[in-house]
């Protein structure tokens, strides 16, 4: 197997930071400040899975909250407006032994949503939670709230009134848009897989508009029995054709390979519905793999001996 940003063995966690800018337009210091987000964020997940007791859900958690702090990601801190100029976050996380699972929806004051969602799973007897609703129960279980405005960055609100500008002029060609949710799945020692979604969503949605990140089975999923999943694109393509859970599918009764899956998945049925969007997977095997139809995956893994692997590109 020839390992390279596409496909490698021995992971024991991967993340991704949603889909970025044409090679064309990265300036060296982006460039520069996207890959040190990727390699904190597996650098903490790393080091969550090799602490005794600790699994590969703890490990996505953190991976994930590390990504949603850093601005340069569509997730947390980094977050896009909707169309009223407010911020409105999803998560989802999973496990794939038992298969436990928690999301949120369209929160605007949590501070790292991959938390509340991962309470969700944990604290109560549900599964998904949304709006005003999930804020108060996540205030009930003491995670942390921030005023909204912790969110306002001037990049996304340019991003907004540009989206907007572009809507009033109707133009017929929309513009190459760039999809940066994270996420982050991982496999522990005791062969436990998991994944995490973390997502502002679409830069001007409207209407409470959810998209597939905190949809499980559509941005996230992980069975034991198939592996670990989490996609970023549009959104509303992942939803109709359930990609997460179709690629494990796939794998479980088609007995396809994890790249083979995601590729038939993201390259083939994705691609041709005009679908666009990036998954990373990982395998119980620890075969990792991702597939993208769009200009390019912001994306990393960590092996099992602690060396951890950048990418914007092709490279
Ligand atoms: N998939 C996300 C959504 O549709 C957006 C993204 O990946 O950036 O909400």
């Amino acid at each position: 197997m020839q390992e390279n940003g596409k496909i490698a063995s021995g992971v024991v966690l991967g993340v991704h930071g949603g889909t970025g800018i044409e090679l064309s337009k990265m300036t060296p210091d982006f460039d520069r400040r996207v890959r040190a987000g990727l390699r904190e964020a597996l650098r903490l997940g790393w080091e969550t899975l090799r602490k005794p007791g600790k699994t590969s859900l703890d490990a996505v958690e953190i991976a994930v909250r590390s990504l949603e702090d850093s601005p340069e990601f569509n997730a947390g801190k980094g977050a896009v407006f909707n169309h009223e100029g407010i911020n409105e976050l999803d998560a989802a996380i999973m496990e794939g032994h038992e298969k436990r699972a928690g999301a949120i929806a369209g929160v605007t004051q949590v501070r790292n949503p991959i938390s509340a969602a991962r309470a969700v799973m944990e604290q109560s007897e549900h599964v998904m939670m949304i709006s005003e609703g999930a804020e108060a129960f996540v205030r009930s279980r003491g995670i942390e709230l921030v005023d909204s405005k912790y969110f306002f960055t001037d990049e996304r609100w340019q991003e907004l009134q540009d989206a907007k500008k572009l809507e009033a002029e109707r133009r017929a060609s929309t513009p190459p848009r760039q999809w940066g949710t994270v996420g982050s799945v991982a496999l522990d020692s005791k062969g436990d897989l998991a994944a995490a979604t973390s997502t502002g969503g679409m830069t001007n949605k409207r209407f409470g508009r959810v998209g597939d990140s905190p949809l499980l089975g559509c941005g996230t999923y992980a069975d034991n029995s198939s592996g670990a999943v989490s996609a970023t694109g549009h959104g509303e393509f992942f939803i109709r054709f359930a990609v997460a859970h179709e690629i494990l599918s796939l794998v479980k009764y088609a007995k396809l390979s994890i790249e083979n899956a995601c590729e038939e998945v993201i390259g083939n049925q994705l691609k041709k519905a005009g679908g666009e969007g990036a998954v990373i997977a990982l395998g119980k095997d620890g075969h990792f793999a991702m597939a993208r139809n769009c200009a390019s995956l912001y994306r990393g893994y960590v092996k099992e001996d602690g060396s951890t692997h950048v990418f914007l590109f092709d490279e």
